[in-house]
């Protein structure tokens, strides 16, 4: 009975992992978007990452985020498509990219990735061309969501989004779209 309760409140990887790049998410400075990503070989651990400037290079809270603006296509919820201007911050290299600048090859093969944010398109590329085979996310990034989808299919790596998942509450911040 005891270790039934036990086995019942011990978190599942999934979780364990998605709570881990939440965690690693929270020392990201950019005030738009904080995105955490771990490299998980088996049930290990090999990496963990947070988008941010490069080393050396005033962060988005001393010298305010970089703002890029672009037209984008939506559909909203009347089912209309529409044109609408977005604002992204470009100065932090996206969580996914230093994951991959800060681990190795070797280590990437066959690996997981578990990723806060569903990659964007230029991520999900990289992403595609590292070695791994699973990326598994939590929020969903809708802007580039059926071509990512496409080229996961493509390249056969698994795409998993873990929509049950409930954040650690101190480490989620709302997102500025
Ligand atoms: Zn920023
Ligand atoms: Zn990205």
């Amino acid at each position: 009975m005891q270790s039934s309760a036990r086995e019942h409140a011990r978190k599942d990887w999934d979780t364990y992992f998605m709570d881990i790049a939440y965690m690693v998410s929270t020392r990201s400075r950019c005030h738009r978007r904080h995105v955490g990503a771990v490299l998980v070989q088996g049930k290990k651990l090999l990496g963990t990452a947070y988008n941010g400037a490069p080393m050396g290079v005033e962060d988005c809270e001393e010298a305010g985020c970089m703002i890029s603006e672009e037209y984008e296509l939506v559909t909203n919820e009347q089912g209309e498509q529409q044109i609408v201007k977005k604002q992204r911050c470009i100065r932090t290299i996206h969580a996914e990219q230093n994951l991959l600048l800060f681990t190795d090859r070797i280590d990437r093969e066959g690996s997981v990735v578990y990723v806060t944010d569903q990659p964007c398109w230029t991520c999900a590329n990289m992403l595609a061309n590292s070695g791994i085979s699973e990326i598994v996310f939590h929020r969903p990034y809708s802007k580039d969501d059926q071509k990512v989808r496409h080229l996961m299919e493509q390249v056969g790596i698994i795409f998993r989004s873990l929509d049950m998942y409930e954040p650690p509450a101190h480490a989620a911040m709302e997102i500025k779209q």
